[in-house]
């Protein structure tokens, strides 16, 4: 019997994931699944367990590096209307895990809230931000996030808050597979002054980083205290290419995926990164972007 069968609106077999990354790389999943409910999100994880198929849970793919040869797993992405809900009452608000971050700002600036402006040109979704606590010289998305409701990869759903819930550099301490919604407590401010707040981060980001290239934002977290596209520009590394992969003139820590550019040439130019500056600088670069193989 079909592992799915019953389920064959939300399922697609032999996924190009490519489709749905940020890079426009990587190879085929066996199972690409959309559920439209929470509770048809239960039943997949339950198909998935009873035929030990692994899970991986994406998001918007903009912190993900695929491998070539795709996975032999079920990925599931969380972007129904019902997964794609904003909630405000009064300055609480419940954003789950498919809202576009760049959505959320601008619906939070027009209804006068301040307190994820810092998400500003982000190009994730609030499940990816959470699970990688997003953000960065201006603030992070844990600043905001009181609550979280969560799924187990049993298909439990419960509740973590603060001060249980931890959020630190580009980490939390969430384990459960799915991360359904965040609720934070906004505060009440002057749309035009939030709207300036904004606009200024979207200058600096557009000024600092190469966004109309193909990329996934920063490839390697900041050692403490040190700014890794720093290490990567002194140790002489900008422009550096290894068949489409090449690193940004810049910003030293983002590598652009050239035309015919694939997984395995951006692991290699992080492979000879890592190397250049460890040799040079003695400091191991641990990696930003996730790379699923
Ligand atoms: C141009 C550009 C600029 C960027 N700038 C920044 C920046 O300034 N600051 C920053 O922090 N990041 C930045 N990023 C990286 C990226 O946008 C963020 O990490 C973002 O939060 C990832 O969200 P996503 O939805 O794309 O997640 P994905 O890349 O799809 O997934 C990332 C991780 O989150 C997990 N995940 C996704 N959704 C869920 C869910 N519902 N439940 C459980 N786990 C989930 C995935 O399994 C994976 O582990 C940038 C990327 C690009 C391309």
């Amino acid at each position: 019997m079909n592992i799915f069968s019953g389920l064959d609106e939300i399922v697609e077999t032999n996924y190009p994931l490519a489709k749905r990354t940020w890079y426009g790389l990587g190879g085929p999943a066996d199972y690409f699944l959309r559920p439209k409910t929470v509770e048809q999100l239960k039943e997949v994880v339950q198909r998935c367990n009873e035929n030990d198929i692994a899970i991986y849970v994406m998001g918007f793919g903009s912190n993900l590096l695929i491998s070539d040869d795709g996975l032999r797993a079920a990925v599931i992405k969380l972007e129904a209307d019902q997964f794609a809900q904003i909630h405000f009452d009064g300055e609480q608000l419940t954003a789950w895990a498919g809202v576009e971050l760049s959505k959320l700002v601008l619906t939070c600036v027009q209804k006068g809230l301040s307190g994820i402006e810092a998400l500003t040109g982000i190009p994730g979704s609030v499940g990816g931000a959470v699970k990688m606590n997003a953000g960065g010289n201006f603030g992070d998305i844990g600043a905001a996030v009181e609550t979280v409701t969560l799924m187990d990869n049993q298909g439990n759903v419960f509740e973590k808050s603060k001060p249980e819930l931890i959020f630190d550099y580009r980490l939390t301490n969430i384990t459960a597979k799915f991360i359904l919604s965040a609720q934070s407590k906004l505060s009440a401010g002057d749309p035009e002054q939030i709207m300036r707040t904004v606009k200024e981060i979207w200058i600096y980001k557009k000024n600092n980083q190469p966004l109309n290239t193909t990329n996934s934002g920063c490839i390697f977290k900041n050692p403490r205290g040190v700014s890794a596209g720093a290490l990567i520009d002194r140790a002489g590394l900008k422009g550096l290419q290894i068949g489409g992969a090449v690193v940004s003139e810049k910003h030293a820590n983002f590598i652009i995926a050239e035309k015919g550019c694939q997984s395995r040439d951006v692991i290699r130019l992080i492979d000879a990164i890592k190397q250049r500056v460890q040799e040079q600088f003695g400091i191991e670069l641990e990696l930003e972007i996730e790379i699923w193989k």
